[in-house]
């Protein structure tokens, strides 16, 4: 029976994916994202469930558009595979409770953000706006875990991020100071630490091999959110070992 509910959420979070990346398509291009329903962007055909369905219709279509054969964008696929990965990683360690869920969201929520940064080189208000919102509602549901800790998350993450681009010269967008200050709402001052300082060791090292690779130049705008959710995964998944080892460490 277990492995179905695995089965079961691993869909389901493939069906969020494939709205996922409705929003990551049409958020940057100024569109509502529950009007007009899904079309080709090129031939504008109205899609119907055989397009839709998630990973599969990619597979059978061979990457194609059914009527117009342009081909589809590999982020489709991508986006759907990884969502059902994440909310498999999120369920297998958390289970199904007002903490898994607030990852789920905030996952979610993230792959947007990082998708969108990559191809567009900017991080939605209207995203921020609507993890805020749910943040505050996931804090009042989960007031058992208290609330102090989150608001400090809050402003450790927001502030530290701003001031690293105060001292940088505005290196760090406004964006990302956002992002950090939104994760530490959800996962409190804490795991707000390690994944501030994963990211910046993540986004050191991925510039270095992009700029090592000639992928990027040393002057090239980097997007940074993909190197932040990356961190905040691995920070709920083993950010209270990571602390541990840092203080024992330190103590020696
Ligand atoms: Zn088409």
């Amino acid at each position: 029976m277990k492995i179905l509910l695995y089965i079961l959420i691993f869909l389901f979070g493939t069906i969020i994916g494939s709205f996922l990346n409705v929003v990551i398509y049409r958020t940057p291009r100024k569109e509502s994202i529950v009007y007009p329903p899904s079309h080709c962007p090129k031939c504008e055909h109205e899609l119907n469930a055989i397009d839709l369905m998630p990973i599969l219709s990619y597979i059978l279509l061979k990457g194609r558009c059914r009527y117009c054969k342009e081909k589809i964008s590999i982020r489709y696929p991508v986006v759907e595979t990884l969502t059902g990965i994440l909310f498999l990683i999120i369920y297998y360690k958390f289970g199904l409770d007002f903490k898994a869920f607030s990852y789920i969201f905030l996952a979610s929520l993230l792959i947007s953000i990082s998708f969108i940064d990559m191809e567009h080189k900017i991080i939605p208000n209207k995203i921020i706006i609507a993890g805020f919102i749910g943040g505050i509602i996931f804090r009042m549901l989960m007031y058992n875990y208290g609330f102090m800790d989150y608001i400090i998350g809050l402003l450790l993450g927001g502030g530290i991020l701003l001031l690293i681009s105060l001292i940088s010269g505005g290196e760090m967008g406004g964006g990302d100071i956002k992002l950090m200050a939104l994760i530490g709402l959800f996962v409190g001052w804490k795991l707000t630490i390690v994944t501030l300082f994963l990211s910046v060791v993540i986004g050191a090292l991925a510039g270095a091999i992009l700029v090592a690779l000639k992928i990027k130049g040393r002057k090239d705008y980097i997007s940074f959110a993909p190197y932040i959710s990356l961190a905040w995964l691995i920070s709920i998944l083993y950010g209270y070992e990571i602390l541990n080892f840092y203080i024992k460490l330190i103590r020696g």
